[in-house]
């Protein structure tokens, strides 16, 4: 829906009248990446966007949305489980007009330090007379060598039984060192159910997360859980993550 609104305002943005009926294309490239290959990214570092528009008369205006992955997929693309780190803290949204019949625009992003995980970067076109150019797609991959690192070796959603209990799997580690872990039960509403701290010595690189047990709630059947993973190092650099878990 979000989608469709977006495009119904680029439509309304171009120019009518006109007989060209030949749509425009956009070629979106990150980092050197071409659309729809994945784009490699640092914390702390730039995402360089170039676009290129061409048209066979004259180009309208363009669209550029860049934004968190979580919780949702585009048409064609499977929802990938990723754990990622301040998904809402980095997004832009760039619309503006194109002239002429070939524009090359060039976007650069500062990428936050305290982010991680996938992003999705999208391009929509239009001419002047509104005909619409096929959506360049990609996804935008945020590497972190600042803040802790969680891994865990699910593929997808963790499915938990109700009324049992469940240890996580994974790790979280620091090159720098860990001074504090933290692994929290909740429910869909954001409610606390449980606090684990994970135990640690000063120095410790790296911790094992199967220390963390949860009791899931015997109510909790058809819902989803959430799991929120905490952890700073040495250096104060924190990384705050969460994934979710159904709950049969
Ligand atoms: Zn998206």
């Amino acid at each position: 829906m979000k989608n469709i609104l977006y495009l119904s305002a680029l439509v309304a943005l171009a120019a009518c009248g006109k007989s060209d009926e030949t749509a425009p294309t956009a070629v979106l490239t990150a980092n050197g990446v071409p659309a729809p290959a994945e784009a490699e990214a640092q914390a702390g570092g730039t995402l360089e966007v170039v676009l290129q528009l061409t048209d066979d008369e004259a180009l309208g205006a363009y669209r550029l949305d860049l934004h968190g992955a979580g919780g949702h997929s585009h048409e064609g693309a499977d929802a990938e489980f990723v754990l990622t780190s301040g998904g809402d803290d980095w997004a832009a949204l760039e619309v503006a007009d194109a002239a002429g019949v070939e524009a090359q625009i060039t976007h650069s992003y500062a990428i936050p330090d305290h982010i991680r995980g996938h992003w999705h970067l999208l391009l929509d076109a239009t001419d002047a007379t509104g005909n619409e150019a096929t959506t360049a797609y990609m996804e935008v991959h945020v590497e972190n060598d600042i803040i802790p690192l969680f891994e865990v070796p699910y593929t997808a959603e963790p499915v938990w039984a109700a009324g049992t209990e469940q240890a996580l799997e994974g790790t979280v580690s620091d090159p720098e060192g860990l001074i504090s872990a933290f692994a929290r039960l909740l429910t869909e509403d954001e409610l606390l159910l449980t606090e684990v701290e994970i135990g640690l010595t000063e120095g410790d690189v790296s911790a094992d997360l199967s220390s963390v047990t949860f009791s899931v709630p015997s109510d909790a059947a058809g819902s989803e859980l959430e799991v929120e993973l905490e952890a700073t190092d040495a250096a104060g650099n924190a990384c705050v993550t969460s994934f979710h878990v159904e709950v049969e």
